[in-house]
């Protein structure tokens, strides 16, 4: 030190290269010089250069991963505008839920269908419209929390409907619905979430889709992570076997739910949204509530979720980068492997993740490093994405899996310039 510092704006100018807009390289320059750290002002600009959103190579092994953006989707065309709320036929006004719930509707052979920002607005907004100020019967055992901030008796409160607790944890049968409705006289429709990242095992019982439909009330199920149909018609091989015991959209209607809610970035494969579908008047009461405008998404997601429902109604698993991933051969994966020229190739457990139960895991292909690699990864080589790997037991792994071929190549610099 003891240098003098330069000035804020020949600091600021000399890191034009990097593409940063000028005033932001102001702003570092300045608390650099403030420091007396300007020498070091390359990190504090990789620094700001890496809190930028981003693409990056998901070697997690986990498909779903929420820190990643959750289901892999591309972004539709940008700067256009679109019929999104204009009638082309008629040249008047249109509604923008009206063409893509139809869409879901026929996949989830439901008669009506609408898209709200996520799954939790999706049971907000359906609470708030069926039951604010009523009560709603749900057992005690999915009085759950999901991810961070989303819980079941919050979201609850937040919508003005009252819980009526069902049941026990661990055992909740069709009687106990029926006697805790008749003990509070003002319940308007009994909810069903699933439970996702956790299971209850051992002792116990939950009352099935079928029997709750005997309630003579509205039964909502929120199935979460938006796998559309148990068959799965649009992979040529069939339901892959790890699916077993994920609810399904077309199943849980078919068994008499009258709505059905879940995300469109899980099990689903696209971008972030929430699907509403079953009866056409509680979709009707739901369009007319006053949060159907607060969490109506955009249309850049429209029309990204229009292009996931064209593939689904294609029968186009491939085209769909969630379940191609899911159904990629160990041999193709090993293959993949090989050419990296680095590390050693081993088996991996993917993780469907988004959900799902942490236990259900997809044999995968990968490549193991010793020590702890990922910061290195992170970084990316020469220009490259960052590559985020899987650290365990203080081992580094890349589970090629989850990366899109299209990155191999890439990968496979940044591994051979590894220290
Ligand atoms: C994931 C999940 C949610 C929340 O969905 P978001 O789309 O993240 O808002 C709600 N309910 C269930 C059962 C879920 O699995």
């Amino acid at each position: 030190m003891g240098k003098k510092p330069p000035s804020v704006n020949n600091l600021a100018l000399s890191l034009q290269n990097s593409g940063i807009p000028h005033e932001l390289l102001v702003e570092q320059a300045r608390s650099a010089i403030a420091a007396g750290d300007w020498e070091n002002i390359e990190e504090r600009v990789e620094h700001l250069q890496r809190s930028f959103i981003q693409p990056v190579v998901n070697a997690t092994g986990v498909l779903l991963h929420t820190n990643l953006g959750r289901a892999s989707w591309e972004s539709p065309e940008s700067n256009f505008s679109s019929n999104i709320e204009f009638d082309l036929a008629s040249g008047n006004r249109g509604s923008r839920q009206t063409g893509i719930g139809n869409l879901f509707a026929q996949l989830c052979g439901a008669e009506s269908a609408m898209v709200v920002n996520n799954c939790s607005s999706a049971v907000l907004l359906v609470l708030s419209a069926l039951a604010s100020g009523k009560g709603v019967a749900i057992s005690r055992s999915e009085l759950v929390e999901i991810g961070g901030s989303f819980r079941v008796p919050e979201i609850l409160e937040l919508s003005g409907a009252n819980l009526v607790e069902v049941g026990t944890t661990n055992k909740t049968r069709l009687v106990d619905y029926q006697k805790a409705i008749d003990a509070h006289r003002d319940v308007a429709m009994s909810l069903k979430v699933h439970q996702s990242n956790y299971k209850i095992v051992g002792f116990t019982e939950e009352a099935t889709v079928e029997e709750l439909t005997s309630l003579d009330l509205p039964l909502v199920v929120d199935i979460g992570s938006g796998l559309l149909d148990s068959s799965c018609p649009w992979l040529s091989s069939g339901p892959p076997k790890w699916l077993a015991g994920e609810p399904a959209a077309k199943q849980t209607l078919l068994g008499g739910a009258d709505l059905v809610t879940f995300s469109c970035d899980k099990l689903l494969g696209g971008p972030q949204a929430g699907i509403i579908a079953g009866k056409s008047d509680l979709i009707e009461k739901c369009l007319r509530h006053p949060f159907a405008r607060v969490l109506r998404p955009g249309s850049h997601t429209l029309l990204s979720l229009q292009e996931l429902a064209m593939r689904y109604l294609h029968r186009d698993g491939d085209g769909i980068p969630f379940w191609k991933m899911a159904s990629l051969g160990l041999e193709e994966l090993r293959i993949r492997a090989e050419r990296m020229n680095a590390g050693e190739i081993v088996s991996v457990d993917s993780i469907p993740g988004g959900g799902t139960l942490p236990t259900v895991v997809i044999p995968s292909i990968g490549l193991k490093f010793s020590g702890d690699r990922s910061s290195e990864l992170r970084r990316g080589f020469n220009g490259g994405l960052p590559i985020i790997a899987r650290v365990s037991d203080g081992d580094t792994y890349l589970d090629f899996r989850t990366v899109d071929p299209a990155h191999d190549e890439m990968i496979a610099n940044a591994l051979g310039n590894l220290d």
